[in-house]
């Protein structure tokens, strides 16, 4: 049998800058590559290159941080075949797992264990026609929905959604979060204290520490 590899771009530790677990240090696996295109993409450098790494090797790099939780990221990491054995040995090894996923490939098959953070794209994004919509029934209340929304009409389409959906149902949070630079953090705010909605806003808190440099 021949040995599993990953695309990595970049291992990092750092604070974790979104989602219930913001703040926490958290260790970082990007893996290479998307298949989508999104506007507003921060992470346009994990499309290409990346360096081919054994499983093992990631794992020796993750332990050597000693952090208790780790994030799996991207670029899009289920992408990759690799990335499903990669989650399960970090669950095996102990560590909290998140995954970060755009919401356009299936999540039916990642460990149970793992907390999902599925993105739901909205019409700004450029994307909305990838939200793959089956992976609905797939969440656990541990996972999280995340809307990022680059202005009015997105944020009345993910109330929209939220209901269409019946996140709160299914999930303990649905986040909101202000597209960098496109919407202004604080209307988005007051939007959601005007109609008592029911999400998690967030702001990326490693966009405030360190604005759109890689390694954080
Ligand atoms: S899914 Fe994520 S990595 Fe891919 S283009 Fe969209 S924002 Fe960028």
């Amino acid at each position: 049998m021949s040995e599993t590899t990953l695309r990595i771009t970049e291992i990092f530790h750092s604070l974790q800058g979104e989602s219930s677990t913001v703040g926490l240090p958290t260790v970082f696996v990007r893996l290479t590559g998307c298949p989508l295109r999104c506007q507003y993409c921060d992470t346009e450098y994990a499309f290409h290159g990346g360096e081919i790494q054994t499983l093992d090797k990631v794992l020796e790099t993750v332990v050597g941080f000693g952090a208790r939780y780790v994030t799996v990221t991207g670029g899009e990491p289920l992408a990759q075949k690799s990335c499903f054995p990669l989650l399960t040995a970090l669950c095996d090894k102990g560590y909290t797992v998140s995954l970060e996923t755009s919401g356009a490939l299936p999540i039916e098959n990642v460990d149970s264990r793992v907390i999902k953070v599925l993105d739901l794209k909205t019409p700004g994004s450029g994307e909305v026609s990838r939200n793959l919509y089956e992976n609905i029934q797939y969440l656990q209340p541990q996972d999280e929905v995340k809307f990022v929304i680059c202005d009015r009409q997105d944020y009345q389409w993910a109330q929209m959604k939220i209901d269409e959906l019946a996140l709160n149902e299914k999930v303990n949070n649905v986040l909101l979060s202000p597209s960098y630079g496109q919407q202004d953090a604080a209307e988005l705010a007051e939007w959601i204290l005007q109609d008592g909605l029911a999400v998690r806003f967030q702001v990326q808190l490693h966009k405030l520490l360190w604005k759109d440099e890689a390694g954080h």
